[in-house]
């Protein structure tokens, strides 16, 4: 009896223990993302669990029932579901496939395994997993499209064109033929940028990239957006119909229309466009880039919205402003430059109205290096900020030398580079320099350049302002070679207009430029600007222009650049 009682109480026990087990997994089970279909092997009945009813909403009671399981998936990968759920019939163990439901938009993986039964079941367990993979695989082709797309602009990417147009080169080894690389760089598109804003800037692109994608044809063109405003095209044997001047042809007649933007804003742009052949220009993809690259560079150079083929002067171009450029960077850590003073002299008296500073660099080797040549370089690499420390610096420390010794005011003019100007702290840095030098504020006058002008309005006037009222007059420099006409320069505090030299050059000689100098000149007086004429070589151009009204003369007819020594000679006779 007492026997009996133990064994009901231990059967109590287990059967609890079971149930509590069975409680567990049916919890684990019903919350999980999956769907299970379990069936043991040579029996026909089938369990559902988890989610398998939310995912599908289907009852599959017996493998009878899966015919109506397979109408849940799209028609071309039931054939793969029902391999996977039935491969026993196969003889496998493991099976998986990925599908999609009926209308595509889900995928799923289905796994089914097979194993031995435990004491429980006779025969096989079959375990049917069934999850939904949709974000998984949204994740994957979004890389798949990450790497090879690019995101502003829907074509291809520099990584993938690359090993396209590898693929080109090894193909055209084969067909012995050539290879066009076109490098499109789409003109002041920083402008468009900073002033439209980089929402407009980026649906330029977009529009653009679109308008390159319609222009890919299949093993013959391809095109990608390397960055930024650079897009590259390659042309496989561009011959005939596919060739070069018939690409630039069609783009140019695409930007001779305006983009409309989604805002209705229209907008007109020009390209530069860099082109390389292989295998004339390089026996690698990235080669053929480089090169297009350097090309396009010069296309900037010589005025933009223009196509120029790679010829090897360009690359020995490039290669020496490479060497100034290392040699730029240890002379602007050594400070290695000099000043050179230019005077400038009243027109109707000939006294000394004041100085040009002009930076003078000697390379290593000792060859003068001209600052057209060093100053562009600087400004690209950003050591122009260092170099225009030192040359306000210098210049200041020098005048007021020659202002103490020789008891003496006069203009001291320094050119300033529009990338100085743009920086925040110019104006305070101006001020400092000149406070620590103890010279006058109205002694200085710095040159700017018109492209500073074009800049936002607001904040170009705010400076000249801040350094108007501090003492120090401004004078533009290059006058007549921008895009400014004097109406438009009434709307800044400018002193003084130097009338760019290459209007004194031909102004004996022709009648037009006269016309423009002598309007010039009038409107300037009138408006009440100051007025210097630059690069005066001889006493005929000097006559022509007092005659004129011009107010000051500066060139080598009344003195070239000199060293401060030179201009300590100058100042001592004048004494
Ligand atoms: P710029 O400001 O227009 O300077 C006038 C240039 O014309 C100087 O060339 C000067 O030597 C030259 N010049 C003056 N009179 C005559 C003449 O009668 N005939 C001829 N043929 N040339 C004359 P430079 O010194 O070679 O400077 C060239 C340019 O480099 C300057 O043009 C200026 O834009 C830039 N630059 C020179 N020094 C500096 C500087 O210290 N800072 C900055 N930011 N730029 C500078
Ligand atoms: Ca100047
Ligand atoms: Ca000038």
């Amino acid at each position: 009896m007492e026997q009996n009682n133990y064994q009901l109480d231990l059967l109590k026990a287990k059967n609890a223990q079971l149930t509590k087990s069975e409680h567990i997994y049916r919890i684990v089970c019903e919350s999980s993302d999956y769907g299970y279909l379990y069936q043991c092997l040579g029996s026909d009945e089938i369990l559902a669990f988890g989610s398998f009813d939310k995912m599908f909403g289907v009852e599959v009671h017996r493998t009878r029932d899966f015919e109506e399981l397979l109408e849940k998936f799209h028609d071309e990968d039931r054939k793969a579901v029902l391999e996977t759920l039935t491969p026993e019939e196969y003889g496998r163990e493991f099976s998986t496939c990925e599908c999609r439901s009926e209308n595509g938009h889900i995928w799923y993986r289905i796994i089914t395994r097979i194993g031995k039964s435990d004491d429980v079941f006779e025969g096989k367990d079959k375990i049917i997993t069934f999850m939904n993979i949709t974000k998984e695989k949204a994740r994957h082709s979004d890389l798949l499209y990450m790497a090879y797309y690019d995101m502003t602009t829907g074509i291809y990417n520099r990584n993938y064109f690359v090993s396209l147009l590898t693929e080109f080169i090894a193909r055209a080894d084969i067909d012995k033929c050539r290879i066009s690389l076109l490098m499109i760089d789409i003109d002041d598109f920083k402008k468009i940028n900073d002033v439209q804003g980089i929402i407009i800037g980026d649906e330029l692109l977009q529009q653009f990239g679109f308008w390159l994608k319609g222009k890919m044809v299949k093993d013959r063109i391809i095109c990608c957006h390397i960055n930024n405003d650079i897009f590259c095209v390659a042309i496989y044997d561009a011959t005939g119909a596919y060739s070069v001047e018939n690409f630039y042809n069609d783009l140019k007649k695409r930007l001779s229309e305006s983009f409309i933007m989604s805002s209705g804003q229209e907008i007109s742009i020009t390209a530069s466009v860099g082109v390389a052949e292989y295998p004339d220009a390089g026996g690698s993809a990235l080669d053929l880039i480089n090169c297009a690259d350097i090309v396009v560079y010069n296309c900037k150079k010589m005025g933009k919205n223009l196509l120029q083929y790679f010829e090897a002067p360009i690359l020995d171009d490039f290669l020496k402003n490479v060497d100034i450029e290392n040699k730029l960077k240890e002379a602007a850590f050594n400070n290695n430059f000099m000043m050179y003073y230019q005077p400038q002299y009243v027109a109707k008296t000939r006294r000394l109205r004041g100085v040009e500073s002009l930076i003078r660099w000697k390379d290593d080797t000792g060859k003068m290096i001209p600052p057209s040549v060093f100053i562009p370089i600087a400004e690209k690499n950003g050591l122009i900020d260092h170099i225009g420390h030192f040359v306000v610096d210098e210049s200041l420390r020098q005048y007021k030398k020659w202002s103490e010794f020789y008891n003496i005011h006069f203009k001291l003019s320094i050119n300033i580079s529009a990338l100085q100007y743009k920086k925040d702290d110019f104006v305070d840095s101006i001020m400092a320099l000149i406070d620590k030098n103890g010279v006058d504020p109205s002694d200085v006058e710095l040159e700017i350049t018109e492209s500073i002008l074009i800049d936002d309005f607001e904040s170009v006037t705010a400076k000249l302002t801040r350094l108007r009222n501090y003492g120090v007059s401004i004078s533009l420099d290059d006058f007549g070679t921008g895009y400014s006409s004097l109406s438009y320069l009434k709307k800044f505090p400018i002193d003084t207009l130097k009338v760019d030299k290459s209007f004194i050059d031909t102004v004996l000689d022709d009648a037009s430029t006269r016309i423009i100098t002598e309007s010039i000149l009038n409107m300037s007086r009138a408006m009440g600007f100051e007025t210097i004429a630059e690069g005066v070589e001889n006493e005929r151009q000097f006559s022509y222009l007092v005659g004129a009204g011009c107010d000051v003369i500066q060139g080598f007819y009344l003195g070239k650049p000199l060293p401060s020594e030179k201009i300590d000679e100058l100042l001592s006779h004048m004494k």
